[in-house]
């Protein structure tokens, strides 16, 4: 393999490889080229070093690890009535955050300018010059297009479909570093993947708030699809419900059936009142019967389309999360889901809830931004790359 300081810097970062030595023989590089891609690494603060590793007795090797302290990540995730936004290190862990309440239906300015608006003052708040940022990462309720990262027909968000949001936030704030987008579903797989489960090669979250969508992670990667459209199953027909119109404008979906915005309408008819998955979320939470009776129900039809979902890509572990991710719903998807898979499918699957939360979100784009702005391509151009002069 050729190893330039990008690929040294891989094995670091991803632990495996944590000394000087285990470098040398995971290369085959020279002892010297090593100790040059490291002090290249170092002066650059990507990598650090952290103590020894075997306290054993004779010479201890250094150990070597990324740099998380190297600079900081914008990471926001968009739901339907409210906004994250945090200040995160490069592993994830929260510096400082915000909520705000955001209607994704007031359109993209609205909500955008928001967002910058909250990003500044954390910025602010916490003293962070714009120079320590090294990205930006926002998840959107709805599908991306991954050649051009702008949302792509998403049905719960009007007026956003190829909308530039990356542009927008490019020119709203006082850095210049990549903006990338990507679906929130996706976005809490992959936080979910890299805190709790990093040793599965296939895991998949279906998030259930007020829209239903799907996150793949296979291998470490999110999986996209050709459009960006995996995952995205809300939008499934189901065979028994003909009549009832789907925010997309279609009958029968599954999202028209069993999303937080579905079962809010129910218990709006019931008297009861609620018009989000948050809202739902919430009666959930305070243990309101009609609420977690809907919810189970709604999970046994996510439990129907998630058989399928399970049966095509046979994941270790699939989460629920969302806003209504509750013991309701868990039993409810687990009802439908095993008698109507194949064993093999699911014979090593673990069905549980998600556990992080709206941090997933959060975690999930800095992991995005950080494997993005830290690929190893990346890494070999900005440590080739002439010191400017001046
Ligand atoms: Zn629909």
């Amino acid at each position: 393999m050729t190893a330039g300081p990008g690929e040294v810097f891989d094995l670091i970062r991803y632990g495996r490889a944590r000394t000087r030595g285990d470098l040398q023989e995971v290369t085959g590089l020279s002892r010297m080229t090593v100790a040059q891609r490291v002090d290249a690494l170092l002066a650059a603060a990507l990598i650090r070093e952290a103590g020894t590793d075997r306290p054993s007795g004779g010479r201890r090797p250094t150990r070597l690890e990324f740099n998380i302290e190297h600079s900081i990540v914008v990471a926001a995730t968009v739901d339907t009535t409210h906004s994250h936004i945090a200040l995160t290190d490069l592993a994830g862990r929260i510096i400082d955050d915000d909520s705000i309440d955001l209607a994704v239906i007031d359109g993209p300015e609205k909500v955008l300018h928001g967002i910058a608006e909250s990003i500044e003052s954390l910025l602010e708040r916490t003293d962070t010059p714009p120079s320590r940022v090294s990205g930006i990462g926002i998840s959107i309720p709805g599908p991306v297009d991954p050649r051009t990262s702008r949302p792509s027909q998403p049905p719960i968000m009007p007026g956003w479909d190829a909308y530039p949001i990356a542009e927008y936030l490019r020119d709203a704030l006082p850095v210049s570093v990549p903006v990338l987008v990507e679906n929130d579903a996706n976005a809490m797989a992959l936080g979910e993947h890299s805190v709790g489960f990093t040793d599965c090669s296939s895991l998949a979250l279906v998030k259930i708030s007020t829209g239903i969508g799907t996150g793949i992670v296979i291998n470490g990667r999110v999986y996209q699809g050709i459009d960006g459209g995996a995952g995205d199953i809300g939008h499934v027909r189901l065979g028994d419900h003909p009549d009832v119109v789907c925010q997309c404008g279609a009958r029968g979906c599954l999202a028209a059936v069993a999303s937080g915005r579905a079962i809010a309408q129910k218990l709006t008819e019931l008297g009861i009142e609620a018009s989000s998955g948050r809202d739902v979320g919430e009666l959930l939470a305070k243990g309101n019967v009609e609420a977690m009776r809907l919810t189970h129900e709604a999970g046994r039809r996510i439990g129907e389309v998630m058989a399928t979902v399970v049966c095509l890509i046979n994941p270790g572990v699939l989460l629920i999360g969302g806003a209504l991710a509750s013991s309701s719903l868990l039993s409810g998807v687990r009802e439908t889901l095993y008698p109507m898979s194949l064993p093999r499918a699911t014979r090593n699957l673990d069905v549980r809830l998600a556990t992080m939360g709206d941090k997933a979100g959060i975690i999930g784009m800095t992991r995005v931004v950080v494997d993005e702005v830290f690929a190893s391509k990346a890494i070999n151009a900005r440590l080739n790359e002439p010191e400017p002069v001046g």
